[in-house]
């Protein structure tokens, strides 16, 4: 098999992945903070993540991988100002915090569910790890962290090269303002925040510093050792964890385990989502969920596609256009696969003479993958292998399968039906729609061409797009 290569973070540079346990594959990604529903540009960091396990999967690694919810901790800004994200939407809601939390937790796992996301091992939830927190902080506490009045914090000039993985230095604190009094370094950062006196929070807990809530760097140090053991071997999030949460939670493992442990020996970050109209950001009105695309009348699969279509290093922006070419693309990868299904259930099979072509496709295809996840070319190399004829259908049906266990296209099950998601928009049942296209053909059958274009229209009017010589008849028209 070909070795896998993967670009670390940490060294800039692509490395050799060899695993710290003989046969295992132990990641950690940072999951959402459930205050509010995810953006799609959010879900493009788990269908990377997913991808990632996917293919340590298919190189045959044991996977174990974690994906914590953040329910308390995050503050409006990364650096450690503002407002707890949690408690700011429970107030502006009137509602408990724990509502909050079961709600967006749930909306988030109903996104993971319709991109074809795999479960991870452990869905790991901060609050149900406070008390190992608060131990974790009471063992760097003396040599690490200093007391103030608002709470505990950590001295990032204790531990070497604080920011390496940010490539930025203590003293810049990459253009942070101080905002706590008192902070030795503008790059120090809240382990444990007390609750102002005279305050009561949603949550708060007893601690050796008082009253209060954990920092959000703090979890993830104590869930990824928790549930993986450090050092273990991949840690994931979206680019900008690369700046401050990640380079926090690195000081906090090195105050723990000594400086030359970072936790993870590779720390890999998705590139973003760009929407340049401003509707990926959460405070707009109508905002870019996944449910949003749905109800558009877009296959959540065709966004799938669309985030493979991309390297998770590079920026990709988003637009309709590109979703929509992403749904005809799956489409028309879904016919291929029918094609190649019919065949196979007329038997023909016959032909078994040009099977390197199925070996070469799937070469192909992890070739691309170990060159750092390609999952662009990866796909090109599913599209040729749908594509071929006069192989054995048998092992080309494998081979897709086998592909597909990467890609989580759903290729052996969906159908173009499937991909004829009902907008919400739509005015019209899927009876009328039958009843009129028979209409149709009747009208045709008279040769009264008049009246067949006119329930044409009419359909066009409805939202429905009548396909001639598509065995399918109709599609949504989609609403972009
Ligand atoms: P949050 O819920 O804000 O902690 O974000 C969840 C994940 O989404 C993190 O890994 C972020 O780095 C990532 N993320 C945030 N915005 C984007 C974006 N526009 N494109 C890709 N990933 C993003
Ligand atoms: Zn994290």
């Amino acid at each position: 098999m070909t070795e896998l290569h993967l670009f670390n973070s940490l060294t800039r540079q692509v490395e050799t992945f060899t695993p710290v346990h003989e046969g295992e594959a132990r990641v950690y990604t940072c999951g959402p903070t459930v205050y509010n529903y995810p953006h799609i540009g959010n879900m493009r960091a788990y269908v990377f993540a997913d991808t990632l396990g996917r293919v340590l999967s298919y190189k045959g690694y044991k996977l174990t991988h974690v994906i914590n919810i953040t329910d308390v901790g995050h503050l409006t800004d990364d650096a450690d100002a503002g407002e707890d994200k949690m408690e700011k939407m429970a107030a502006e809601k009137a509602q408990s915090i724990w509502d909050i939390a079961k709600h967006y937790t749930q909306a988030y796992w109903d996104d993971i569910k319709a991109l074809n996301i795999r479960q991870p091992a452990h869905w790991s939830i901060a609050t149900d790890y406070v008390p190992q927190m608060i131990a974790f902080a009471q063992t760097i506490a003396e040599k690490h962290c200093y007391e103030l009045e608002s709470g505990l914090y950590f001295d990032t000039s204790t531990v070497a090269n604080y920011g390496a993985l940010a490539r930025a230095k203590t003293e810049d604190g990459e253009g942070r303002i101080e905002e706590v009094e008192g902070k030795r370094h503008a790059a120090d950062f809240a382990i444990w925040r007390k609750t102002p006196a005279g305050e009561t929070r949603q949550m708060e807990w007893d601690s050796p510093w008082g009253k209060g809530a954990p920092g959000w760097h703090l979890e993830c140090s104590v869930m990824s050792e928790a549930l993986l053991g450090l050092p273990f071997d991949i840690h994931t999030g979206g680019i900008d964890h690369r700046e401050i949460h990640h380079p926090n939670e690195i000081a906090q493992n090195q105050a723990r385990c000594g400086s030359d442990h970072s936790g993870a020996r590779f720390w890999m970050h998705n590139n973003f989502l760009i929407e340049r109209s401003g509707k990926m950001s959460k405070s707009s009105g109508e905002f870019l969920r996944v449910q949003l695309l749905i109800d558009k009348g877009f296959h959540p699969l065709a966004y799938r596609l669309m985030c493979l279509q991309a390297h998770y290093r590079s920026e990709l922006e988003f637009s309709w256009e590109g979703l929509q070419a992403a749904l005809v693309r799956l489409k028309r990868m879904v016919m291929g696969v029918a094609v190649v299904k019919s065949r196979h259930a007329a038997s023909d099979d016959r032909n078994t003479d040009v099977a390197p072509a199925i070996s070469t496709s799937l070469n192909d295809f992890e070739v691309a993958l170990a060159d750092d996840l390609n999952s662009a070319i990866a796909i090109t190399t599913l599209e040729t292998l749908i594509g071929l004829k006069k192989v054995n259908v048998e092992h080309q049906l494998s081979a897709i399968t086998e592909m597909d266990s990467v890609l989580g296209l759903n290729m052996m099950t969906l159908t173009r039906e499937d991909l004829r998601t009902r907008p919400k928009s739509a005015i019209i049942t899927k009876d009328e729609i039958e009843t009129a296209l028979a209409a149709r053909k009747e009208a045709r059958a008279a040769k009264d061409f008049a009246r067949s274009d006119l329930i044409r229209d009419e359909l066009i009017n409805k939202g429905v797009e009548v396909m001639d010589g598509d065995a399918l008849e109709w599609d949504w028209k989609l609403d972009i």
